[in-house]
């Protein structure tokens, strides 16, 4: 090739020309360093007939600086990458730079300089100094992440390295993983297992699209069915993706993958340090890892020779990414594996409604496990109508609860509270003057956290101490808190059995894998008696001792209203029911609520899962909502009240007219200020046959608007606010 066109990393930019020098070697797919001004920068070797971008004449070319040391990304990523934009209304650039996740790694191999005590001492020793080397221990690191471990700058370091204290070692980027072993610890499947592994071992071997629906109620062994898929993947040298919907279920994962396989997988996620991403990418672009489990970034990559992805807990709603590119990682997943030619399995006990959808047309093969593994039984659910059994003031659990658990902790059995509210109030208020405690960025109450005495904003992160008196009317000991938060339900449980151990599991106590692993490691070994959670302990989890599940509020997650209302509070509380009566104790789980009539909660109760799937499909046929009809979200947002409001209305002003597009708004977001910003929003309901994507590209493409005001496109949202 005499020139290319190169997709740069610059969303106003995008596509640009490059001549090819005659000694270099290019290809489609390559990383490249290309010239842009008086800068560098990095782009991809695109088809020049796919990206749009003006023919410049070969005289006025400059030239390919550099082709980096990584493997070109191969057509099929660079078909997903242009699907996706072009899906989601996203920038081409946004979504190639998912693919290229680590800047360390397109450097290449070779060595690089890590830094660790030495055992000598500074000649001056100076208070930052003197911290930096108690923080550091054993640790070793570059110097960017040693800074972060000891909280002192880079200079104090680098004077650290000068005054030999901190010495040079040379590493190998490139350290091997060990190799999973396929028949390391093979399991005896029962008859249904058997079947379904044995469907997916085919699939693996056909090395061609399939996509599978694994619908299995909890407990079944959904798990151990695709392991056998991981088997036949890893004989036959190919890689697996395995995606989970949130960093906090991979160290539980992690360990059973090792019992499996005699290794870990190698992991990704958002909060791999530098050194880690860059080994896992290199790995994952060369072949060498085997077995890759992540978050949804994960799902960019560039393997080189993937065979096999899957999908666990499918239904999670976070897989949908809310900012940036706003993608949904199972519909994506299944994108990549026809682009691949591979088999993916979506596993779930709560299939999203979307997913039934499509198994029941016949895209999808649905594989059902009908029964616990193990003749476990499915745990008895019973209603508690709050209205008849109210808890005693200032209380939250019902007697008919509290004696349950009482009942649990005379047999040393485990009990599980589930309220999906972290903290110990969600609002606090002045008893004298009314006042209310706000974040000032965003649209929400500030939660109290007592462990932490902070007020905090969890959509900002803006946290404050608890003050002794009211901001506004200068009473002290004034302040009241108002509902309950898991901390609040843990009080109360300590309170009523003062002899029971008491762990609270939330993203704000279990915030690392190590306490992670201690949770688990203690829940497993019955050193718990009452775990008090968040929606984290819904899922994945399986301790034999759990006998009860006590669901706090279940109509929590019925307010506000939103597409998906109905269907996520199915999901959650099916799923921490799913946690009880795992092994060979029966189960139970009380469901607390003001609304047993609530379809949701009839169909919890009587177990009726076809029951509730009716119920929504036909409520979703009569809203035009998905899976029926379509929506997408058009978000206007700016620090500036006026100008988000303008560019809202000059949006909707230009509304196109389809007969099969309805646009709603604009109007304020229901959180109509999130972290500083005032946010405007537009609905857009569409038939299934409307050309989505094309109209909303259309109407806005052409419109201009001021640097500091944001438009994003939620093409299938899972947000309303
Ligand atoms: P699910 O993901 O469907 O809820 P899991 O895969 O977590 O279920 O399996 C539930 C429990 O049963 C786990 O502890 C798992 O190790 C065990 N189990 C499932 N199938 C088998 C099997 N064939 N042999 C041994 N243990 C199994
Ligand atoms: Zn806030």
């Amino acid at each position: 090739m005499k020139r290319v066109r190169v997709l740069v990393f610059n969303a106003a930019l995008s596509a640009l020309d490059y001549s090819v020098p005659a000694d270099m070697a290019i290809d489609f797919g390559h990383v490249v360093r290309v010239p842009l001004g008086p800068r560098q920068i990095t782009g991809i070797v695109w088809e020049a007939d796919r990206l749009d971008g003006k023919e410049v004449p070969a005289s006025k070319l400059r030239p390919v600086l550099e082709v980096l040391p990584v493997p070109p990304l191969r057509k099929e990523l660079r078909r997903l990458i242009e699907w996706t934009a072009d899906y989601y209304c996203a920038p081409l650039s946004s979504v190639a730079r998912m693919a290229l996740s680590s800047s360390a790694a397109l450097k290449g191999g070779g060595t690089m300089t890590e830094y660790r005590l030495s055992g000598a001492q500074p000649p001056r020793m100076t208070p930052q100094r003197e911290v930096a080397m108690d923080a550091l221990g054993g640790e070793q690191g570059t110097i960017r992440e040693l800074a972060e471990i000891a909280s002192v700058s880079d200079g104090v370091l680098r004077g650290l390295v000068s005054a030999g204290v901190l010495e040079p070692v040379t590493v190998d980027i490139d350290r091997p993983y060990p190799k999973a072993r396929p028949d390391f610890a093979q399991p005896d499947l029962s008859p249904d297992q058997q079947r379904a592994a044995d469907a997916f071992v085919y699939a693996v071997g056909e090395r061609r699209f399939r996509p599978f629906l694994l619908d299995g109620v909890t407990g079944s062994g959904k798990t151990e069915c695709y392991f056998e898929a991981v088997a036949a993947a890893l004989e036959a040298g190919r890689q697996t993706l395995v995606l989970l919907p949130e960093i906090a279920l991979t160290e539980n994962f992690l360990r059973r993958f090792e019992q499996r396989f005699g290794t870990p997988p190698v992991l990704w996620h958002s909060s791999l340090k530098a050194t880690e991403r860059r080994r896992a990418w290199r790995a994952i672009a060369s072949g060498e890892a085997q077995v890759i489990v992540g978050a949804r970034s994960s799902l960019f990559l560039p393997y080189a020779n993937l065979g096999l992805i899957i999908v666990d807990e499918a239904h999670e709603v976070s897989f949908k990414q809310d900012d940036g590119v706003r993608y949904n990682a199972r519909d994506v997943a299944v994108i990549r594996a026809r682009f691949e030619q591979l088999p993916v399995i979506l596993a779930s006990a709560t299939p999203a409604l979307e997913s039934m959808q499509l198994a029941q047309a016949g895209v999808y093969e649905r594989i059902e496990l009908s029964s616990r593994f193990g003749g476990a039984s499915l745990p008895d659910v019973e209603l508690l109508d709050l209205r008849e059994q109210a808890p005693e003031r200032g209380q939250w659990l019902s007697p008919r609860l509290a004696d349950a658990m009482q009942e649990r902790l005379a047999r040393g059995e485990q009990s599980l509270l589930f309220l999906n509210r972290r903290g110990y109030a969600p609002l606090t208020l002045c008893r004298h003057c009314g006042y209310r405690f706000q974040c000032p960025n965003c649209t929400a109450w500030l939660v109290e956290h007592r462990f932490s005495q902070r007020l905090a904003c969890h959509h900002c992160g803006h946290d404050v101490p608890v003050p002794d008196e009211c901001p506004e009317c200068g009473t002290g000991d004034c302040l009241v808190a108002c509902g309950p938060g898991v901390e609040r339900i843990a009080d109360e449980v300590a309170q009523r059995f003062p002899d029971a151990r008491v762990a609270q599991a939330t993203s704000d106590t279990l915030n690392t894998p190590e306490k992670i692993g201690d949770f688990v490691a203690a829940a497993e070994a019955g050193a718990i008696d009452v775990i008090v959670g968040t929606q984290l302990v819904t899922k994945g989890y399986h301790f034999p001792e759990l006998t009860l599940v006590g669901v706090v509020d279940a109509d929590l997650g019925l307010e506000g209203g939103d597409l998906r209302a109905g269907e996520r509070t199915y999901q959650q509380i099916a799923q921490v029911a799913g946690r009880a009566g795992r092994a060979s104790k029966p189960g139970e789980v009380l469901i607390q609520t003001r609304h047993p009539e609530a379809a949701v909660i009839a169909a919890l109760a009587a177990g009726d899962r076809d029951a509730f799937y009716e119920a929504e499909t036909l409520a979703r046929r009569d809203a035009g909502a998905p899976p029926f009809g379509r929506w997408a979200a058009i978000i206007v947002s700016s620090e500036d009240e006026a100008e988000a409001r303008d560019a809202a209305r000059a949006i909707g002003g230009s509304r196109p007219a389809h007969r099969d597009i309805a646009i709603l708004g604009p109007a304020p977001a229901p959180m109509a200020l999130l972290r500083g910003r005032y946010r405007y929003r537009l609905l857009i309901n569409a038939r299934r046959s409307a050309q989505l994507q094309r109209v909303i590209r259309e109407w806005l493409d052409p419109m201009e608007f001021p640097a500091s005001v944001r438009v994003g496109v939620d093409i299938d949202p899972y947000s309303f606010v």
